[in-house]
């Protein structure tokens, strides 16, 4: 197997891994990024990024990242198309240098790495809601909410993410249904009382999603199950514009897994404020390590934090 050695390898091209790539270049780092199969990461499914500093008029998710992307490009970040299919991080503390394998084909063998492979939203698995995907559909209140002030939305899911959507939407929409499959919330008790105490959400209990529908301006209702599979069955319609996935994600972090510890749901864990994770130079910024915030902005501030955490762990090392 081809092998190449490198300095910094930074693994995923969200924000997270093009900003790392911006300071490690600036640092003579020489990283190497490598993209994953999102090229440019979730933010290239977004239609319209408002809320990302420095960009007044609103830019879209798309141009957003190719301005990243040609940024870290200017500073020498060597950026490549390729996905990790494996990870060997077992090298003696003394000497770590950690082998990451590119699509089953190429070895690198790195001195520090970057882990910013994001996470993946969960989506329902039905056909309607890829092709209304940015046209109504979205896995972010907080990014695209904007675009249905004064109108009705729906949110699905019923743990502290979707109150909290529901929540923020309150405030934004005329009304916000959240629909949630059993008859209780999962969500912490402060959040459930948060949602019931607001006048605008109305929480739909036992209501499954059957389809979304719409025009080509987008999303216009969503067909609903109540009772599915029982002898109450019946079937509703609400008529919204927007519709909200908040269902759970699942961080990247399969490949990984084996060396980098993670919590329950699979976010990797870094030591204090940093990005340290528990293999001596090896560093997870952005989504992965994050299930918090998961901005687009907070993901790149972290990307930024793990370059100097790794600059200052080469420099001490070699
Ligand atoms: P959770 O896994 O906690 O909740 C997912 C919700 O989506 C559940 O209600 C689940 O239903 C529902 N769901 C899953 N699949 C489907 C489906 N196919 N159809 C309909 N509903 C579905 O995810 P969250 O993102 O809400 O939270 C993740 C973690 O992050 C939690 O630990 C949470 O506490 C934390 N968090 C904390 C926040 C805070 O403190 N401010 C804010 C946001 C998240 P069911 O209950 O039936 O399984």
């Amino acid at each position: 197997m081809e092998q190449e050695r490198v300095k910094c390898l930074i693994i995923g091209s969200g924000p997270a891994g093009y900003t790392a790539a911006i300071y490690a270049g600036r640092a003579n780092l020489q990283p190497v990024l490598y993209t994953g199969m999102v090229f440019g990461g979730q933010l290239t499914i977004t239609t319209e990024v408002e809320n990302f500093p420095g960009y007044p008029q609103g830019v879209a998710g798309p141009a957003l990242m190719e301005d990243l992307r040609a940024q870290a490009a200017k500073f020498g970040a060597d950026i490549r198309f390729g996905t990790v299919s494996a990870v060997d991080f077992s090298s003696a503390p003394q000497l770590p240098l950690h082998r990451v394998i590119i699509d089953d084909e190429k070895e690198i063998v790195a001195d520090a790495v970057i882990i910013a492979t994001g996470a993946t939203a969960k989506y329902l698995n039905i056909p309607s809601e890829k092709a209304f995907a940015g046209m109504g559909v979205s896995a972010c209140a907080t990014c695209d909410g904007f675009f249905y002030k004064g109108k009705d939305v729906a949110v699905v899911g019923g743990g502290d993410t979707a109150c909290e959507e529901a929540t923020y939407l309150s405030g934004l929409c005329n009304k916000v249904y959240l629909i949630v499959r059993k008859n209780f919330l999962r969500a912490s008790e402060i959040m459930q009382d948060k949602v019931m105490n607001t006048k605008n959400i109305e929480v739909l209990f036992e209501h499954n999603t059957k389809e979304i529908y719409g025009d080509q301006g987008g999303v216009c209702g969503v067909k609903l199950w109540y009772k599915k599979g029982t002898p109450e069955e019946q079937e509703r319609d609400i008529a919204v514009h927007g519709f909200f996935l908040a269902i759970g994600h699942t961080p990247n972090t399969e490949v990984f897994k084996k060396y980098i510890h993670t919590d329950e749901v699979g976010y990797i864990v870094t030591q204090g404020k940093g990005t340290q994770t528990n293999v001596a130079g090896v560093f997870a910024a952005g989504d992965v390590m994050d299930p918090d915030y998961r901005q687009g902005i907070t993901a790149a501030a972290s990307g930024c934090k793990a370059a100097i955490d790794a600059e200052r762990y080469l420099t001490n090392r070699l």
